[in-house]
């Protein structure tokens, strides 16, 4: 009787190590993922993802700091050259990008909500 409680109990602990596993691969995948997106998704400049990323002629994204930092934004006619392609935009046709600004955010918050689960994660 105490050997097949024995068994039982052997069984549910490897159980629950193959699900934690499981669950720690599928975050590791998810993690790598993000980090591919945020690739895609950041300023060119400064590497973060906000939300008042603008996007330049060429279709590549920059803050507003360092759209500001590296160009005289107070001049519509200043020119303002891509880090990426080099293609040069004027800053008086680079625009807020609605649709970019709303994956951005939704972006902060699946990337919030991923540390969580990689917190309590590494709790277990
Ligand atoms: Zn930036
Ligand atoms: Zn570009």
């Amino acid at each position: 009787m105490r050997e097949k409680r024995k068994q039982a109990e052997n069984l549910s602990r490897n159980l629950i190590a193959t699900e934690r596993q499981r669950i720690r691969k599928g975050l590791e995948n998810t993690i790598g993922m993000v980090v591919t997106i945020q690739g895609h998704l950041a300023c060119l400049s400064c590497e973060q993802v906000k939300m008042d990323l603008n996007m330049l002629q060429c279709g590549h994204n920059v803050c507003t700091d360092c759209m500001n930092e590296h160009s005289n934004t107070a001049h519509h006619r200043s020119l303002i050259r891509c880090e990426i392609c080099s293609q040069e935009s004027n800053v008086g046709h680079v625009g807020k990008s609605i649709p970019h600004s709303k994956i951005c955010d939704s972006f902060i918050d699946v990337k919030k909500e991923l540390a969580m689960l990689a917190l309590s994660d590494s709790a277990l």
